[in-house]
């Protein structure tokens, strides 16, 4: 089945200013998407779909939803299908950062992360895909990390680069899954990007030093992230599923 004329894009995490998810919202609907957004504050889930309806003209809807409650993501994609054209991409952004050495790691840190970075991801891909199979179209990118990759090595560590390996996991497996029905499902693994997540630690310094690490001699930006978004959820990236595009300067390369 081909995508319809005016396809929506639900992204979730998308309302923290300097954030991943903001800028993508933007780029998607310059490009012609209706956006969709999913963030803990439903206000600023609105505010942030009426800037963007205000500047591209698409249509677009904020929910507020705790992506680690199932029964509020549910309740989010239910608002936001009743107020927007086809689903056909959803964009798993949301996701916390933990900077917790291994050994003083809680059971509370362990859970929230875990929660949050993977079963919030499993609960929108669950609902988003229901609605995909019966369009019999689909695109699902979910954000992991470099630091699931090569082992922490980042801001963040264990509980963070578990969670995030298991997004892969996740998602090569619906992929096998899902892909007859039209759906494809990606991911993409960052690496250090400029924005808030790292909690202030992101100094002139600390950027050079982690550009130094990779191939490329800066760290990357919300749009670098965007523009690999918008390859993976266009239709003719249809032949594209169960991947892992690392956007990470050259960090890791496999
Ligand atoms: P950010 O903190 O600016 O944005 C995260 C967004 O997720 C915020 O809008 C926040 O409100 C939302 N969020 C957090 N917990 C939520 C929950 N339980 N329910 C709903 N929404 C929730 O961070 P960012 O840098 O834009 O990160 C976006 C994604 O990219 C995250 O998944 C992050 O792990 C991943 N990532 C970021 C980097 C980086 O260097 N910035 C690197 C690798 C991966």
């Amino acid at each position: 089945t081909s995508f319809p004329d005016s396809p929506t894009v639900i992204l979730t995490g998308a309302a923290s200013p300097r954030g991943i998810g903001r800028a993508t919202g933007y780029y998607l609907a310059e490009r012609g998407w209706n956006v969709g957004i999913i963030d803990l504050d439903a206000d600023a889930a609105a505010k942030v779909a009426e800037e963007i309806r205000a500047v591209h003209g698409v249509q677009t809807a904020g929910a507020g939803a705790d992506v680690s409650q199932e029964s509020q993501v549910r309740a989010a994609f239910d608002t936001l299908e009743a107020a927007l054209p086809q689903l056909v991409a959803l964009v798993n952004i949301a996701g916390v950062s933990s900077p917790d050495p291994y050994l003083e790691v809680t059971p509370q840190e362990w859970d929230r992360v875990i929660t949050t970075n993977l079963n919030g991801v499993h609960y929108a891909t669950r609902r988003a895909a229901e609605s995909m199979v019966r369009n019999g179209v689909g695109r699902v990118v979910s954000l992991s990390s470099v630091s699931a990759q090569r082992g922490g090595g980042t801001y963040s560590k264990t509980a963070y680069s578990a969670a995030k390996a298991g997004v892969i996991g996740l998602s090569r497996s619906v992929a096998r899954e899902l892909g007859g029905q039209g759906i494809t499902v990606n991911v993409i693994s960052p690496g250090p990007i400029d924005t808030d997540i790292m909690g202030g630690t992101l100094t002139e310094e600390r950027k050079q030093a982690m550009a130094a690490d990779g191939v490329l001699p800066r760290i990357g930006t919300p749009r670098d992230i965007a523009a690999a978004i918008a390859y993976l959820i266009s239709e003719d990236a249809g032949f594209v599923t169960g991947q892992t595009l690392n956007v990470d300067g050259g960090l890791y390369m496999h």
